[in-house]
């Protein structure tokens, strides 16, 4: 009547099935199909929904927005560049002004 028992406690205490059941948190599932993962899988259960995560992950971008950005980056460049030379000027102007004004006061 005891022996019984206690087999049954040594098989629950025992490393297997329970004990891999028990290492399955939620998030130890894949996240494409669910599967539990087992093992050293880490990121998918299988190379199927592995190839499936990688192309979610991958941003998919466009040749022609890609064109279009590099126009925008060209123009934006352009513009800076004017921006720099017009303060360029602007910087030269001060000076001189500076300069005048300091001989015509005197330091
Ligand atoms: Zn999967």
């Amino acid at each position: 009547m005891l022996m019984p028992t206690l087999v049954e406690e040594t098989e629950r205490a025992a490393p297997g099935p329970s004990v891999v059941c028990s290492r399955e948190p939620s998030q130890d599932t894949c996240p494409v199909c669910g599967t539990p993962l087992r093992g050293r899988q880490r990121s998918a259960c299988s190379d199927r929904c592995r190839a499936a995560l990688s192309r979610r992950r991958r941003i998919p971008v466009r040749a022609q927005d890609l064109r279009d950005l590099r126009v925008l980056v060209r123009e934006t460049v352009d513009r800076v560049s004017e921006i720099k030379a017009d303060a360029t000027v602007m910087l030269d102007r001060l000076w001189e002004a500076k300069t005048a004004l300091e001989g015509y006061l005197g330091g």
